[in-house]
């Protein structure tokens, strides 16, 4: 089976050096062991540290703080690599970490916050976590109800979470709370260790897929917090939450494409060598033909996702491209995930097939991180003409 080469025009010998370190450690460390943390509802914390002593956890960390000081083509890159592990519960743990939580401490952290807590974050030592969502606010952001209000030198928390990816085990989230009761928006963002007093995991969640993945609901009830814990500018975290939200699309998008390439080599071959009605399943121009538009449709989602990851990496709003990419990288995962059970047969449909498992993992991506509709408003939004 040939896997299809990576390449790019974005691409450059350190990023190119990027994808094949990662792709060769899922394939060494994560895709022969994963069927067990599948069960188990966990990924190890081994498989943590060894990334981080590769490296993998300071893509995005600048120099000055012992990381690469790469940009968004470089988690677009590490994003697509993971996803050939075809586990997308480690995949999601490992991306909210370096991707999802890691941005709201490096775009508003200060010269202390960063010294504290960037060592242990690069060596996974420090698992990070984003705590948006809550019961009655998720797609809606600005109706989260979770309160920070000052107490003494620092802040007393209380309200609940839920769906935050990575808590059940991981060490620190960058949650979201209302400081200001007077404005929709009066939001800030919170260093939350979940160690801390009165912060408590009241469920771990079961999941259609990601199941390696622990995802939680919480309670924080009456958590006090030192002032050095409110992460950049009081009241501006719904602002600052917004802008991080695009490097977020952008990773959930690239290890959709990572795994919907591996779907499709799979499948490819899995058709080659089934045979039916006197040669093989793929030599019935039905599949061939359908195979070969679903390998067009994740090659234009690729370039969409490098090139809205090229913009961003120069400085550039690309909020309406990277909700595209979003949109429309979502949806074509999981149309490629749909074709390549159904030209496994039956036996797609099977729990010892990777295919099933790659189907039922891929099904969050169009609702997770800002679902399909929503991305399409904030594509809507900026498409008004100018009369
Ligand atoms: C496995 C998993 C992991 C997650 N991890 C995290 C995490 O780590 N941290 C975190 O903060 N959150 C996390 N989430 C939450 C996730 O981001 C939300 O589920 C998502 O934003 C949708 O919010 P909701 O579930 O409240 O759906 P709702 O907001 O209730 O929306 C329901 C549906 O309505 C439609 N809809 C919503 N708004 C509009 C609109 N404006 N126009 C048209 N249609 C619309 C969409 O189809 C949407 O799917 C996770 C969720 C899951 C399932």
């Amino acid at each position: 089976m040939s896997m299809t080469v990576n390449r790019n025009i974005y691409m450059s010998d350190e990023l190119e050096a990027i994808y094949e370190q990662t792709v060769a450690f899922v394939a060494n460390e994560v895709t022969p062991v994963g069927d067990a943390w599948e069960e188990t509802g966990q990924v190890p914390r081994e498989i943590y540290k060894r990334m981080g002593e590769l490296g993998m956890f300071s893509l995005r960390v600048p120099e000055r703080w012992g990381g690469l000081g790469l940009g968004p083509l470089a988690s677009a890159t590490f994003a697509e690599a993971l996803g050939t592990s075809t586990f997308a519960g480690f995949e999601a743990n490992i991306l909210v970490h370096t991707d999802m939580a890691l941005p709201h401490l490096l775009n508003a952290g200060s010269e202390t916050q960063l010294e504290h807590w960037l060592p242990s974050i690069q060596s996974g030592d420090t698992m990070m976590c984003i705590g948006v969502t809550e019961p009655d606010a998720g797609s809606d952001v600005a109706g989260l109800r979770t309160t920070a209000v000052p107490d003494g030198d620092g802040w007393r928390l209380n309200g609940t979470k839920t769906f935050i990816t990575g808590a059940v085990y991981g060490d620190v989230i960058a949650l979201a709370a209302r400081t200001n009761p007077d404005d929709r928006y009066g939001i800030s963002m919170f260093l939350v260790p979940t160690a801390a007093e009165g912060f408590e995991v009241a469920r771990k969640l079961d999941k259609h897929g990601w199941r390696c993945s622990d995802t939680a609901e919480l309670v924080l009830n009456d958590v006090w917090l030192p002032g050095d814990h409110l992460l950049g500018e009081v009241h501006r975290g719904f602002y600052a939450a917004m802008q991080n939200f695009q490097n977020e699309r952008m990773v959930i998008v690239g290890m959709g494409i990572g795994a919907a390439q591996v779907a499709i080599d799979l499948t490819n071959a899995y058709t080659q060598q089934r045979k039916a009605f006197g040669s093989s399943l793929y030599d019935l121009g039905a599949i061939r033909q359908r195979m070969a538009m679903n390998q067009a449709q994740v090659d234009a989602a690729r370039a969409s996702m490098y090139h809205a990851a090229w913009l961003a990496e120069q400085g550039i709003d690309a909020t309406k491209e990277m909700s595209g990419v979003k949109a429309f990288g979502a949806e074509v995962v999981n149309r490629v995930m749909y074709d390549c059970m159904q030209f496994h047969g039956g036996m797609g449909y099977m729990r010892e097939s990777t295919i099933e498992r790659m189907c039922r993992d891929a099904r969050i991506l169009p609702i997770g991180g800002g679902a399909t509709e929503v991305m399409l408003e904030e594509v809507a939004k900026r498409s008004y003409a100018d009369v």
